[in-house]
């Protein structure tokens, strides 16, 4: 085997997950190992919860499981507002690693539950950031709706006329933009951002991705199998006619996938840190890689302070 890797300068973590895992460590650094719980994996990647539960944090799925009186963080997917209260009448000291970008988006779900007015959201239902979006919404739960394709445009039964939408920060921009024509077609009047509420960081990096497929053999993406913007990154790679696979490290990758080719695009999901990507580069370097390049447009990501209460 002999082949280029083309990795996307466009990769990895972004300024919210990069802060959730700063405000773990920086938690366990000023309350000490064992006195910190997180309520859910506090980025979708399983390094980095395994890297964070070595150094002493404890991983949880219900405040049941959380010892009275303990430092509570949430994940930067953000929770519901049941849960936030539930959270702080038990007493926990309770400290907020819900994205910025996220908190922007329950801001306008609050409002329309204040106003009574319908709120939809595209996303996919169950998944943790759609949750605490949904949950943002304290009213009639009847006035929330959970949508994700153009047929559920269809079925949606609103008054248009008193009705705004909010989608999920990481889906597919193609995907979300098809999904919003239709509702806009349907309710013309329909609050709402001009595009999506897609964040910048996962914009960024569909469109890298877009272009490294065009130039590659095969796409592999650094990211966990229930991470919703590396699973996009998947889907945008196969859209170009590309195959891709999204792999946790350089264990989930089959050297069948990279036989024949001349050329294997990387890169790597918003919640992958970047020595996975070192991995896999050492991995292909010992598997037929010959060069590397990196393509597309710098990162340029930004960075966001870590939360002001819990963190003395
Ligand atoms: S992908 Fe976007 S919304 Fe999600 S944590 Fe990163 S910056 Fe925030």
């Amino acid at each position: 085997m002999s082949f280029t890797i083309n990795l996307a300068k466009a990769r990895g973590t972004c300024a919210g997950v990069n802060r959730a895992i700063a405000t773990v460590t920086k938690a366990l650094e000023l309350f000490g190992k064992d006195k910190v719980w997180v309520l859910h994996e506090v980025v979708h990647n399983k390094h980095v919860v395994e890297n964070l539960r070595k150094i002493g944090a404890h991983f949880i799925e219900t405040l049941d499981e959380a010892p009275e009186g303990c430092v509570l963080i949430f994940s930067a997917h953000g929770v519901s507002v049941e849960i936030h209260n539930e959270a702080q009448a038990r007493g926990f000291h309770i400290i907020d690693a819900t994205c910025p970008v996220v908190q922007v988006i329950h801001t306008k779900i609050n409002r329309a539950a204040d106003c009574g007015i319908d709120a939809v959201v595209i996303g996919h239902k169950g998944h943790q950031e759609v949750l605490g979006t949904v949950g943002q919404y304290t009213g009639d739960k009847s006035k929330v709706h959970v949508i994700i394709s153009e047929a559920d445009v269809e079925a949606l039964d609103i008054d248009g006329n008193n009705a705004c939408f909010a989608t999920q920060t990481t889906l597919s921009t193609d995907e979300t933009a098809k999904t919003l024509k239709a509702l806009r077609a349907k309710y013309p009047n329909i609050q709402g951002p001009r595009d999506a509420d897609t964040c910048k960081a996962t914009q960024v990096r569909q469109n890298a991705i877009r272009e490294l497929a065009k130039i590659s053999d095969v796409v592999l993406i650094a990211g966990s199998a229930n991470s919703s913007n590396s699973n996009r990154l998947r889907e945008v790679a196969e859209s170009q006619g590309t195959r891709a696979y999204l792999v946790d490290d350089s264990s989930g990758i089959d050297l069948s996938w990279l036989e024949g080719v001349s050329s294997v695009g990387l890169s790597a999901g918003a919640s992958a840190p970047e020595y996975i990507v070192e991995e896999i580069i050492e991995f292909l370097n010992k598997n037929g890689a010959t060069a590397l390049q990196e393509v597309g447009s710098d990162l340029n990501e930004r960075t966001f302070p870590l939360p002001r209460k819990g963190l003395p």
